[in-house]
């Protein structure tokens, strides 16, 4: 293994130069995932990890009364534990709490979460010769091989593979937003426009360039009266990423749905708002016939290979399933907030 150089920045300003001015430099925040990559499964070549853990990027702040800004490195355990999340935003609580294990909460941050490499186990394999993202051109092995734990929405011959963050589910379905700071300044873009549907260039997975750093997230609060909730289903009970999962956010008056946001994970390259759905439950009865409309309407167009093809029945029923829990309609008690 190579030298590694290792910088802990004062500041913000001192970390985006430090990484913008070496090809070889890396942020590292909770090192949860950029230490398993350079270390144990050694597909990045990562020469300078610039530490970010400690600059003063922790917290929320309720900004205008209705945008809740997180520090990108707040935990993944402090922002459940938050006053706002758990009041008004207990879909994003529940994803929180459904990710990885309580060690990995207690040290993985935010902007971590969001920037999370695929777990695709031929990316992470690097005697596996083709894998487009790890070396461009070269193919794709889980096009052919064993792959329960990969995407059918926004998927192509190029690369299936999962984004497989549950935090960014909720996020995605509340328009959440991105604030950067990068050698050129400051920007914000969407969370839903910050990921790249991989097409013929899987390595490039969003829209961050070298040295531009995450430094808040910013996630609108929905009105009150709106009950969410998120729903994961996997293998296992805990320490285990989504087959499929499915974000709500329902206010639903006199029976009537008035206001869906939607979004799917476990199933989909980037985290998957789910548009047409959410068309579909446009001021309409809240019943289970359209729920089971909406599903389908929101994994239309799949891309299956064998081993993948079972997750677009288990997504529909996924999020039918979330939606009949806020409706009331399966005898399941949803958060409201
Ligand atoms: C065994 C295991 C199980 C897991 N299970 C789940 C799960 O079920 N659900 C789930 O959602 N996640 C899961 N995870 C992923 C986990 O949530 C991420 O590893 C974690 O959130 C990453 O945060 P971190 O602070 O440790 O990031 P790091 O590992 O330090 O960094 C990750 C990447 O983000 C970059 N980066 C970090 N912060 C910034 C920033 N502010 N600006 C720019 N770049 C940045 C780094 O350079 C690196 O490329 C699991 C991880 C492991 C190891
Ligand atoms: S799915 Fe993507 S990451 Fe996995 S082997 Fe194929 S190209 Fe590589």
């Amino acid at each position: 293994m190579s030298a590694l150089a290792y910088v802990r920045p004062e500041g913000v300003d001192e970390a985006v130069a430090l990484v913008s001015g070496d090809p070889g430099a890396a942020f590292l925040a909770g090192g949860t995932t950029q230490l398993d990559l350079l270390l144990k499964d050694q597909v990045i070549d990562t020469t300078t990890l610039v530490d970010i853990g400690r600059l003063p990027l922790t917290g929320t702040t309720v900004l205008d009364g209705d945008i809740l800004r997180v520090g990108a490195l707040t935990t993944m355990a402090d922002l459940a534990e938050d006053a706002v999340v758990t009041e008004r935003l207990p879909f994003v609580r529940e994803a929180l709490l459904a990710g990885a294990s309580i060690q990995l909460r207690n040290m993985a941050t935010i902007g971590g979460n969001l920037l999370q490499r695929t777990r695709c186990r031929y990316f992470r394999d690097r005697t596996v010769p083709s894998c487009n993202k790890r070396s461009p051109g070269t193919g794709c092995a889980a096009i052919t091989g064993p792959a329960r734990m990969h995407a059918v929405l926004g998927a192509g011959q190029h690369c299936i593979a999962l984004h497989a963050s549950d935090l960014c589910v909720p996020l995605v379905a509340l328009d959440a937003v991105v604030r950067i700071q990068g050698p050129d300044g400051r920007r914000t873009v969407p969370l839903t426009e910050f990921y790249v549907l991989p097409g013929e260039r899987p390595d490039i997975e969003n829209v961050l360039g070298h040295g531009e750093m995450i430094t808040h997230v910013d996630v609108p609060l929905p009105p009150r009266g709106t009950r969410s909730r998120y729903l994961k289903v996997r293998d296992r009970a805990s320490y285990e990423f989504a087959l499929a999962s499915a974000a709500a956010a329902l206010v639903i008056e006199d029976g009537t749905v008035t206001r869906a946001r939607l979004a799917l994970g476990g199933v989909a390259t980037v985290p998957w708002r789910a548009h047409d759905a959410e068309d579909m439950l446009r001021d309409v009865p809240a019943t289970t016939e359209m729920f089971q409309a909406a599903a389908r309407a929101a994994l239309r167009d799949p891309y299956t290979v064998p081993g993948t093809a079972f997750k677009v029945e288990l997504a529909q029923r996924t999020l039918v399933s979330v939606l009949e829990d806020l409706a009331g309609l399966a005898g399941v008690t949803a958060a409201a907030s």
